[in-house]
């Protein structure tokens, strides 16, 4: 790539963030924010309008409109939402869930295919590659269609290769391999929680942007980490297991081997073994548990009441160590045990802020508001981020 395609490229790469996160600019605005002469940004614009990727809305209050471009109609420049498309799978136990998000980041679709038993690596890349040409079918997509992200849960390498997965029972699984044959669209793998993380941070352009974490509270405890706008993946993309930070020496035994880690004191099976006596449940009844608790604990029924309070126990100890590890501005819950969480929020809240180290300041723990997609949003959030997208702390200063 030349030097002046490179520096077109990056240009309209800003415009776009610039439009995703204020909604709309001015042409007089765009030029200031890039640094380029307003005939620069009249050709930038101009393309990308060609391309439909953007348009002119009308202003407002046009008369009021003081510092616009003389000559041109007192409009401003908006992204076309419609323009480009990207689809997001999670791969879940029991469950594949899918997201469309339009240019804008909006969520357009939202669905769930529930399955039973396991899906082998072949039948999953058959299924995103059937909803792909179910949407390509479609003639509101069929064009704007430009990318997939597929969100795995357990360990995936930075190249989509699927280290483990043990809660489906994956291991070693070239998945770029499989589905490369099967669609024509460039397609990017993440672990589960590092997508819903993204999402939840991509798709609230508001938040403080320096660190976040995020929490998916679930049969598992995926975790992640985001640092100015971007996912901490570790050397080979498998940082963020949260879910094996060591609580104590003893306790029950982890999936990992160890004994004492956060995931064997809150991930599902513990809060089913202490509820209910058992973790044997089906997969239905581990979906209703985390309602089942809250409301017996509003009934007063010891039993839920005692594994609401040991939830928030060890969820605080967890928090307190990650709270000192990274100083987060916020901490998102997400997952169906993030339900638990909601109704001892108050109590998590000052338990962490107790607990960590003196000076450390507390972060806001949010709920996600994406639940339940949270996972298939965020894959389809890291695909639009790939196509066109430059940094999502790039535009937060106004110039
Ligand atoms: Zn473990």
């Amino acid at each position: 790539m030349a030097d002046q395609t490179i520096a077109k490229y990056l240009n309209e790469l800003t415009i776009l963030t610039m439009l995703r996160i204020q909604g709309q600019a001015s042409r007089i605005e765009i030029a200031r924010h890039l640094a380029v002469t307003p005939a620069t940004v009249t050709r930038l614009v101009n393309n990308l309008i060609e391309r439909g990727l953007v348009q002119d809305v009308e202003l407002p209050n046009p008369g009021r409109q003081a510092n616009r471009e003389p000559g041109r109609p007192a409009t401003n420049v908006a992204l076309n939402a419609d323009g480009a498309f990207f689809f997001g799978v999670e791969v879940g136990v029991g469950m594949l869930r899918f997201a469309l998000l339009n240019l804008a980041a909006a969520v357009v679709e939202a669905s769930e295919m529930p399955f039973n038993g396991r899906m082998s690596p072949e039948q999953v890349a058959d299924e995103i590659a059937l909803q792909v040409n179910r949407l390509k079918d479609n003639p509101a997509y069929r064009d704007g269609l430009k990318g997939v992200g597929i969100a795995f849960p357990g360990i995936v390498r930075s190249d989509g290769f699927v280290v483990n997965l043990p809660i489906v029972g994956w291991r070693d699984v070239d998945f770029p391999r499989l589905l490369s044959p099967l669609i024509d669209l460039p397609f990017f793998i993440e672990n589960d929680a590092n997508a819903g993380a993204f999402g939840c941070a991509y798709n609230d352009p508001s938040l403080p942007g320096t660190c976040t974490l995020f929490l998916k509270l679930d049969a598992g405890c995926g975790g992640a980490v985001i640092v100015d706008g971007r996912l901490m993946r570790g050397a080979n993309g498998t940082a963020g297991e949260f879910g094996h930070l060591r609580l104590s020496d003893d306790g029950p035994l982890c999936g990992c081997g160890n004994r004492g880690c956060l995931e064997s004191r809150i991930g599902l099976a513990a809060v089913a073994e202490q509820f209910w006596g058992t973790a044997h449940l089906s997969e239905i009844e581990l979906a209703e548990l985390p309602g089942q608790i809250v409301a017996a604990a509003r009934r007063n029924d010891a039993r839920a009441i005692e594994t609401l309070d040991s939830f928030a126990h060890w969820l605080v100890q967890g928090l307190v160590s990650l709270v000192n590890l990274y100083n987060p501005s916020v901490v998102f819950l997400a997952g169906p045990l993030a339900k638990l969480a909601e109704a001892a929020i108050d109590r998590i809240s000052e338990g962490v802020s107790r607990g960590i180290v003196t000076g450390v300041p507390a972060p806001t723990l949010m709920l996600s508001s994406l639940r339940p997609q949270e996972g298939a949003i965020g894959a389809a959030a890291i695909a639009h981020h790939h196509t066109f997208d430059i940094s999502r702390v790039a535009v937060i200063t106004p110039r």
